[in-house]
């Protein structure tokens, strides 16, 4: 079949590289010159695990191609993918301009029938709005789905090729026949294609992002009431996770999610409620709570400097907003950064593939290590902010020679506390007995 995918980000380059795997022919476009560039050279613009090798195969087989015309995306698929950006509106809506001023091009452009077909994240009733902007100016048919995205960065080119189950929310039959028709290679082991209305598709997306959201700061109130009772949350939580009800994914505290789909996926149905005069009463309250866990470790690294952190150096290990990726929009790092360098202290940082994308947006406020070692010389403590696996099983014995103290403060719970208290380290982390 082919297939245009509009917008190549994390979404939508993933969407198109693994469609031009089951034998498609893609075409993305992005405005983005550079970036379309470096992709014509073979490169691929972001870090995603085993993307790299996708897109070569596929490159070498013309069967995935970069284009900025967008005129020429629209001219060859019969699919058209928006996979297009919805940021966080100043009001927490969720901004459509991208979607919708592509929309109104789609209109102007395409010359015969179309599946336009909406990836990004966006409320219920864009489907309907997305249509009415085509049709405005379009002199041929077409149909618009809801197909929403679920796939996880630093999974996605697995979660794509064998996603748990496929949404469509379609009213058109000859639509819903085609997608079924191009995901049909991607079910194969059984999981399902759920067709529904596009309003129930679109909200399904947000309602998963809420829930999830939900329970990671459920956890998170969890963890730190633990630690005004001494109870372990790594007890709890494996004493909860084994009733299959629960389950034991999405339980692990720490300092809260970020990224850029759960921050703003969460305000965006809050405000949607608030349009509707419906008030999202739990979604108001995990806004609130994981704002302020991101920065739960912060007062007891001051408290264990006596107050006063200028001139201290902290040594930070993980600045992406989850492991593997590269990936630093709203990540809990950069509000303990934005902390620790307001009180005066100075920071040694090190993450194994967000330094770039860190760096952009810090400057020379911090000092880059090249190594998790290398970030520890001279530091006074070490702040763990992202659960990458190197990160695991360090040699203990070479941080204490390298820290000026032996104290980790870790927002993701990495250690067991025996290890650490038996290897002489001051340990804080979230939900559990401090060791010292
Ligand atoms: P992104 O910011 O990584 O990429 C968006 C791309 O669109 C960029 O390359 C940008 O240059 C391009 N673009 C912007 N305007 C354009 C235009 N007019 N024409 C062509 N290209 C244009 O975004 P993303 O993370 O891939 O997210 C896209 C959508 O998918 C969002 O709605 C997001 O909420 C949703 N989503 C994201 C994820 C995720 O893990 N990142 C998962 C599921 C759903």
């Amino acid at each position: 079949m082919k297939i245009s995918v509009i917008g190549t980000g994390y979404v939508g380059l993933v969407t198109g590289t693994c469609l031009a795997e089951t034998g498609n022919e893609v075409i993305c476009v992005d405005i983005d010159k550079e970036k379309v560039e470096k992709m014509r050279n073979g490169v691929v613009p972001i870090y995603e695990p085993h993307l790299d090798v996708l897109f070569e195969r596929n490159i070498k087989a013309n069967r995935l191609k970069f284009t900025t015309s967008l005129e020429e995306g629209l001219d060859h698929g019969d699919i058209i993918f928006l996979a297009l950006p919805t940021p966080e509106d100043e009001d927490g809506s969720a901004d459509l301009s991208y979607v919708l001023n592509v929309s109104e091009e789609i209109g102007k452009k395409i010359k015969n029938y179309k599946v336009i077909v909406d990836k990004s994240t966006v409320p219920v009733g864009t489907a309907e709005k997305v249509h009415k902007v085509i049709a405005k100016n379009a002199s041929c048919e077409f149909d618009v789905v809801s197909n929403p995205e679920f796939l996880r960065e630093g999974f996605a080119v697995d979660d794509f090729l064998k996603p748990e189950r496929i949404v469509v929310g379609s009213s058109s039959e000859r639509a819903t026949a085609l997608m079924k028709k191009l995901y049909s290679p991607f079910v194969r082991s059984g999981n399902p294609i759920i067709i529904m209305d596009e309003k129930s598709a679109e909200l399904t997306k947000y309602a998963a992002n809420s829930f999830l959201a939900t329970k990671i700061t459920f956890m998170n109130e969890i963890a730190n009431y633990c630690e005004k009772v001494g109870a372990d949350v790594d007890m709890v939580r494996v004493g909860m996770g084994t009733d299959s009800r629960i389950g034991k994914r999405f339980l692990f505290p720490g300092i809260g999610y970020g990224g850029s789909c759960f921050p703003k996926d969460v305000k965006a149905l809050q405000k949607a409620g608030k349009d509707k005069n419906y008030d999202f009463k739990i979604l108001t309250s995990v806004i609130e709570i994981n704002s302020a866990q991101k920065t739960i470790l912060l007062p007891k690294i001051e408290n264990y400097f006596s107050n006063d952190l200028k001139g201290k150096t902290i040594a930070i290990w993980g600045l992406a907003f989850k492991p593997e990726t590269d990936d630093i929009r709203e990540a809990p790092s950069i509000d303990m950064m934005e902390g620790l360098l307001k009180k005066g202290a100075k920071l040694q940082v090190f993450d194994p593939e967000a330094m770039p994308n860190i760096e952009k947006r810090f400057g020379n406020r911090l000092n880059y290590s090249e190594s998790m070692y290398a970030a520890l010389e001279n530091a006074d403590a070490l702040l763990i902010c992202t659960e990458w696996s190197i990160f695991r099983t360090p040699d203990f014995s070479r941080l204490k020679k390298l820290l000026k103290n032996p104290v980790i403060f870790d927002g993701r719970n990495l250690y067991n506390l025996n290890d650490v208290e038996a290897e002489g380290f001051v340990y804080v982390s979230v939900g559990r007995k401090t060791v010292n």
